[in-house]
Order: structure tokens, then sequence, then C-alpha cells
């Protein structure tokens, strides 16, 4: 019985929608699909509170923290944040702008978080609208059934047990790991864009006074 398929769909538990990552997009969707009652299985291979990159969240982010009723927690972790800032390298002229003064004002502001307690909040949300949060939990294997009948998903939870499911439905938030745009081998490359990502913390650095202290630099 190596793969999903041959697992019996009688040995596997029952969920609506499987949801492949725990990270804000996971947490998200599982949060707010459980409250519409679906019956949603979230694995999570990490344990939360986990270092993750990405700490500036931008203005639009606030109506939906608002939505998932998280708007509070994350007050309470994040930094504000009113602006940006763009430097050059080539002058020392410095351009600001204030999400204010944006076209639509009514999202001023946003947040710097630290991704650890940000996305711990998300997915302890995610618990509490009755989700079935699992973390230590590694999806390994999904299979799609014919005619429409969903997915056999395999995953590894940290003690080396295996878990089958059988999900109607499978969301893949697994962020970089892309989980199943590999299986699928659906990703493309554009050499068009050619970019990476690098990033690194700094301490001491100067903030600018007052209001703007939190702004973004670019
Ligand atoms: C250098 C850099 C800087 C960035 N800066 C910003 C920024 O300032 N602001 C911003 O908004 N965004 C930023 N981003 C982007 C941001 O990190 C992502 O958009 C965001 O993390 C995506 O969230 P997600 O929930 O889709 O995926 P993730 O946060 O990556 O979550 C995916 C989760 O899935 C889990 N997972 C993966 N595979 C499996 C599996 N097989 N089984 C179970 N679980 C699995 C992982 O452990 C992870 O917890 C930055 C990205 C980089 C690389």
């Amino acid at each position: 019985m190596n793969t999903p398929a041959a697992a019996s769909a009688a040995g596997a538990s029952v969920c609506d929608v499987l949801v492949i990552g725990g990270g804000p997009a996971g947490a998200t969707a599982a949060a707010l699909l459980a409250e519409r009652g679906y019956r949603v299985s979230l694995f999570e291979k990490a344990r939360h509170p986990r270092f993750h990159i990405g700490e500036s969240l931008l203005p639009a982010n606030l109506p939906l923290l608002e939505r998932l009723g998280v708007a509070g927690a994350v007050k309470a972790i994040g930094m504000e944040k009113w602006g940006a800032e763009f430097v050059s390298p080539w002058h020392a002229h410095k351009q600001s702008f204030e999400f204010a003064d944006a076209m639509d004002k009514s999202m001023p502001m946003a947040y710097h978080v630290r991704r650890a307690e940000f996305d711990e909040i998300l997915i302890r949300n995610a618990s509490r609208k009755n989700a079935r949060v699992v973390e230590g939990c590694q999806v390994r294997e999904v299979d799609f059934l014919p005619d429409n009948a969903g997915a056999l998903v395999q995953a590894r939870h940290d003690d080396g047990s295996i878990e089958t499911v059988h999900a109607r439905f499978v969301l893949d938030a697994s962020g970089r790991d892309t989980f199943l745009g590999n299986r699928l081998n659906a990703k493309r490359r554009n050499r068009k864009h050619n970019s990476a990502a690098i990033y690194a913390h700094f301490s001491g650095a100067e903030r600018n006074p007052g209001k703007a202290a939190g702004n973004i630099t670019i």
C-alpha cells in the first residue's frame, strides 16, 4: 500500500477541504471555510511559532484581519506603518509617500509584524473557528480520484505515523514549496523575470522621526 490511491478510502478520515500549509494563506482560508460550516483539515509540516520571512504587511490586509476577527491581536504585536520611502542608489534625494494620500483613502495604515507571531495568531484563529489544525504533519502524496470524487491525501506526522484523508477539495497553500505545482509539473520559468530575493536583519538602524518611523524603505 505505497500510494494513497492504493489505500482504502474506507480507512481514511473524511473532510470537505484539505489545506496543505499553515502560513497566512492556508490559515486564512481554513478559518473562513470552517466558519461557513465546511469540515476543514489543515496540515502544517512545521510547528508554530516558526520563523518566516515577509514581515511588512500592506494596508489592504487590515480589512481582512478585521473580517477574521484578529485585528486587535495583530495590532498588539504590530509596528505601525503609515507609508513608504523610496531611496535611490544614484543620488541623495529620498521620496516619501503616505498611504493616506492614495486615491483610496480608506486604508491609511499597515503593520510590520514578526511573522512567527503573526502566523501563529492566524493559525490559532483557524483552530478556534473549528478547522482541524495539525502541526508537525507533512503532506507527502495527493492522488486525485476519477469522476470528481476528490482526492486521497497522505501525510506523515512527526512521530512517523501516516494519515490518509479523503478530501472533496485540496487547497495548496504550501508557499514557496509549491507542493502541487511540483507534483503536477506545472511550474514554468518566466525568462523575462529572472529575479531573486534575499533578506537580512539589521540592528541599530536609525529610524525616521515621528510617524514615519515605521515607513518601509524601498
Ligand atoms: C526575501 C523575501 C521578502 C519578503 N518580504 C515580504 C514583505 O515584506 N511583505 C509581504 O507581504 N510579503 C513578503 N514576502 C512574501 C511572503 O513571504 C509570502 O508572500 C508569504 O509568506 C506567503 O504566504 P503563504 O501562506 O502563501 O506561504 P508561507 O507563508 O510560505 O506558508 C506555507 C506553509 O506551508 C508549509 N508547508 C509547505 N509544504 C508543506 C507540506 N508538504 N505539508 C505541510 N505543510 C507544508 C510551510 O511549512 C509553511 O508554513 C517576502 C518574500 C521573500 C522571499
